[in-house]
């Protein structure tokens, strides 16, 4: 039977640096055989001198150990892919292995070439791979969750150019995974802090930073110079907008978001495979899909999703292996599992398409619906001060906190009603078209939802509490616990 052998990466100088070979056998000890026999510098590393499997290496036949199949005498079908996987030590350092660097290192100082040790040592990197990357540059939307550990690993790497754009302050919420931030950063921009924090990482990188909001206006301009694109936008009018540019500009854009437990990667690249719109064309409507202020992140999340999205920058920028191309990645945190979903160009597509329509940057808020509801005229706000007024007054005002029970649990304003935003629709029996409704949520946005909820069944003297309970707690209520 005919089956392919995936070689692993220790094991390829001595199979003339293929990834895998084809090889016939009835049984996994047959193919085995068949294996040595055409690259018999394999066979130490698989067999010992008594011609038995060695203990650390492990064989899995379609992704299943053969140990818990029928070993060695396990019966093969046609197509069947056998691998090996070794035992691999990684991380430990093993003085005198490796190859010294020649001394004529070009544009990498004597510092950079120990700085980059491991990295110069490996056949696909090498000191030119090592010299391509200091001569390369990528841009980092937003310096947040994604953006944090792909910037430090960007930066780590010896990326010659890291530019950053965010225009947001670092929040104490921010450091359960922005971890390119440190508490007393709190309140100062986050720019500040990344270039602080980069800089004592490796003052070999120029860091840049972009110190706006990526707009039509600027986005063109912002990235015309780099080479690679990473977006860590935590935000549809971003997203497509980043998209929109790297695609006009041809540039390689490295996607992922997150969201509580999940993950999602892949690699835009213009005329290499789809582009973002291609597998989305159009956003989900405002309030559907909840932001991670909203619906919460697990902290280390985008640890793993910026992680891979900073190795698919290196590969990109080397020039070595496959990119995500064509492909998204899934990964789930509480499953342990990464699935992987094939994607197809859209030949539809109105920007990467065969007959775009969109030739230049489009207007997103418009397009992600992101703008008030102008028929239904803007929402009424009330602000934390006026409520306490009114409150204390007397007025006759409902209370109705539309967060979930476990934000409740944390904190609340006194004499609120919980009814989680999801559930209101169902709960409209509920209201009384002749009260007054505040509504609040943690900072105001669910709370604005809420609004047109109940707006959209007829009800209209509603109020937004204006920057949620936490507003409530920083002017009226201090002593009220805040996330
Ligand atoms: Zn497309």
């Amino acid at each position: 039977m005919p089956v392919r052998v995936r070689i692993p990466t220790p094991l390829r100088p001595y199979a003339d640096g293929r990834a895998e070979i084809a090889a016939s056998g009835e049984t996994v000890a047959g193919v085995l055989a068949a294996l040595v026999d055409g690259s018999p510098a394999l066979r130490s590393h698989l067999l010992g001198d008594d011609g038995r499997l060695r203990s650390f290496v492990n064989l899995y036949l379609n992704g299943e150990d053969v140990r818990s199949r029928a070993g060695l005498e396990t019966s093969l079908s046609d197509g069947d892919v056998l691998a090996i996987v070794p035992a691999i030590a990684g991380g430990a350092d093993r003085p005198g292995t490796g190859v010294s660097p020649p001394h004529t290192a070009g544009d990498l100082s004597k510092e950079e070439i120990a700085r980059y040790s491991r990295h110069l040592i490996m056949p696909e990197v090498t000191i030119e791979g090592q010299r391509r990357l200091k001569r390369s540059s990528v841009l980092l939307v937003g310096a947040g969750g994604l953006g944090s550990p792909a910037a430090l690993y960007l930066t780590a790497a010896g990326v010659g150019r890291v530019g950053i754009v965010d225009f947001d302050v670092v929040d104490e919420s921010n450091l359960q995974r922005q971890i390119l931030h440190d508490t007393s950063w709190v309140g100062r921009p986050k720019l500040e802090s990344a270039k602080a924090r980069l800089s004592g990482l490796n003052p070999h990188v120029r860091i840049e930073t972009h110190a706006a909001a990526l707009t039509r206006e600027n986005a063109l301009e912002v990235m015309k110079d780099y080479d690679v694109v990473v977006d860590g936008t935590d935000n549809f009018e971003t997203r497509y907008l980043t998209n929109d540019a790297c695609y006009l500009l041809k540039k390689p854009n490295v996607y992922g978001s997150i969201f509580r437990f999940e993950g999602q990667a892949s690699v835009f690249w213009p005329d290499r495979g789809p582009c973002y719109r291609c597998l989305y064309p159009e956003p989900p409507p405002p309030g559907l899909v909840p932001s991670c202020a909203e619906g919460g992140v697990l902290g280390i999340l985008p640890g793993v999703v910026g992680g891979i999205q900073a190795t698919e920058t290196i590969k990109i920028l080397l020039g070595i292996g496959e990119p995500l191309v064509g492909r998204l990645l899934l990964y789930d945190a509480l499953a342990m599992s990464f699935d992987e979903l094939k994607l197809r160009r859209d030949p539809s597509c109105p920007l990467c398409g065969s007959a775009p329509t969109i030739t230049e940057l489009q207007d997103y808020t418009t397009f992600c619906g992101t703008g008030r509801g102008e028929e239904a005229g803007p929402v009424e706000e009330i602000t934390a001060g006026e409520l306490k007024r009114r409150l204390d007054h007397g007025e006759s005002l409902e209370l109705i906190d539309v967060r979930e029970p476990h934000e409740w649990a944390i904190c609340r304003i006194a004499g609120a009603r919980l009814m989680p935003l999801g559930t209101l629709a169902e709960r409209l029996h509920e209201f009384d078209s002749s009260r007054t409704y505040v509504l609040h949520c943690k900072s105001g946005a669910r709370s604005a939802k809420a609004v047109g909820v109940l707006r959209g069944a007829g009800f209209r003297r509603l109020l937004n509490l204006r920057g949620g309970v936490l507003a409530w707690a920083r002017e009226v209520d201090p002593s009220l616990p805040t996330y």
